[in-house]
């Protein structure tokens, strides 16, 4: 059941004291970077005087501006000799940030990853196909080193190239994939062209999907779709990269590793921490690492923490699904939106394919926005009549308004017809001029 038993259902107190001992060390360590010797000597911050984990939580923040500004060794703490690695943010969201490894630290993470694959089912004799882009992306090598960790026998497929994954997965019967989910749900066609069913014509079982925010809609059809169970797993390249939340057999949330990172939800305006159960972005502090700690990060990712003990027996709290960034909202005629709740309504219709992509707009006329949602639908409704086709549409309007409280133009599309991505989705363009 367990990786390390002893860690993953530590008890509360002991957790907690194993957190402090380590936050120490960490503060100690973070102060030989330039940036936190600086940072703690402006802030008259002395790391000896941190007591308590409460004492943490008047620490300042560490953002992703501050990475940028410091890029690329103002957060190293140990000498270049011993880093052995570097993961670079892919920089959805503006330039790039890098983050580095010392041996020890790809060690730890290696540990974590394999801990999140066992959690989930994966033993040795399992069979790994890792779907996702290798290189600067921390999905592909974080991955490669957990599941060789473990001892699953690991398939470095890479991300694209969908006939071969697929003739990977037959030669090697492979067991366990990892793959973002987007592309899950087109692979699956590519199953129907090649004249063969996921379920009947592979041995797969496990999935992990995770890298972009997705709904439980979308989870429910990739384990549907190919007669697996589905993992959501969570990570961040700032914090090593997958590894640092995933789900247990439960599925009820995903554990994060209490022991590897300190978390805290806050309200991302007024920066207050807010108790568990409520909704607000995640703030991490690294335990273990050391060429590049990182403390109070801010990560933009929304979630809420789940406090009630897991029936699994670890004793890690869990958060729920990610919400999307805060930076990934956007408001429409004042109205605040998130594509998960895009997500949600469509994967939820039966009818809907497995593409969409929304497109924001506004009239030149009158200055008013609009959002276009294009949805691919099965090809039966593209032999039907039109009549059912204008149904459709109309069912699918009504749900999205009745989600988002603003109504959008939805325009069906046959499959295939909308732009796909290898890695993460891009599935909202913002056309409005600011
Ligand atoms: P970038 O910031 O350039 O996209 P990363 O690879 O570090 O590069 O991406 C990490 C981000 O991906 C997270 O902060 C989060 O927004 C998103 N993400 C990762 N895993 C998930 C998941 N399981 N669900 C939702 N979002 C996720
Ligand atoms: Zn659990």
């Amino acid at each position: 059941m367990f990786w390390q038993k002893e860690i993953e259902t530590l008890e509360m107190k002991s957790l907690r004291e194993l957190q402090l001992g380590r936050l120490k060390k960490t503060l100690a360590q973070a102060g030989k970077s330039p940036f936190y010797s600086r940072l703690f000597q402006q802030n008259r911050i002395s790391p000896e005087k941190i007591k308590s984990l409460e004492d943490a939580k008047n620490l300042p923040f560490t953002t992703k501006e501050d990475l940028r500004k410091e890029f690329p060794y103002g957060f190293l703490t140990v000498s270049r000799e011993e880093i052995v690695r570097v993961h670079s943010s892919s920089g959805t969201t503006g330039r790039a940030t890098a983050v580095f490894h010392t041996q020890g630290d790809l060690n730890g993470w290696a540990n974590l990853v394999a801990r999140c694959m066992y959690m989930t089912g994966v033993r040795r004799g399992d069979v790994f196909q890792n779907m996702v882009g290798y290189g600067l992306f921390t999905g592909g090598l974080g991955f490669q080193y957990g599941a060789e960790r473990l001892g699953a026998l690991t398939i470095p497929s890479g991300s694209g190239n969908s006939k071969r994954q697929i003739s990977l997965m037959r030669d090697f019967e492979t067991t366990v994939i990892h793959i973002i989910p987007s592309y899950a749900l087109h692979l699956r066609k590519v199953f129907d062209e090649v004249g063969l069913n996921p379920r009947k014509d592979t041995k797969l079982r496990i999935a992990f999907i995770g890298a972009e925010p997705h709904s439980e809609a979308t989870r429910q059809r990739i384990e549907e779709m190919y007669g697996i169970q589905a993992f959501n797993s969570y990570g961040l390249s700032e914090m090593n990269g997958p590894g640092v939340a995933f789900e247990c057999p439960q599925k009820m949330g995903m554990h994060f590793w209490e022991d590897d990172f300190l978390v805290e939800v806050i309200d991302p305006r007024t920066e207050e921490i807010l108790p568990d159960g409520q909704e607000g972005e995640l703030v991490f502090t690294t335990l273990n690492r050391e060429a590049m700690p990182l403390i109070r990060y801010r990560s933009k990712d929304l979630a809420t923490i789940f406090p009630e003990p897991c029936p699994c027996g670890r004793t890690h709290r869990r958060i729920s699904r990610i919400k999307g960034r805060s930076d990934d909202m956007f408001i429409l005629k004042g109205v605040n939106i998130f594509p998960l709740q895009i997500d949600t309504t469509l994967m939820n219709i039966p009818e809907v394919g497995t593409n969409y992509r929304v497109i924001l707009e506004r009239e030149k006329e009158n200055f008013q926005d609009r959002m276009i949602v294009q949805v691919e639908v099965r090809p039966e409704y593209f032999q039907g009549d039109l009549w059912q086709l204008e149904k459709l549409r109309k069912q699918i309007t009504e749900a999205l308004k009745s989600e988002l409280l603003v109504t959008p133009k939805v325009e069906l599309v046959e499959p295939d017809t909308l732009p796909k991505s290898e890695g993460k989705a891009v599935r909202v363009l913002d056309h409005r001029e600011m």
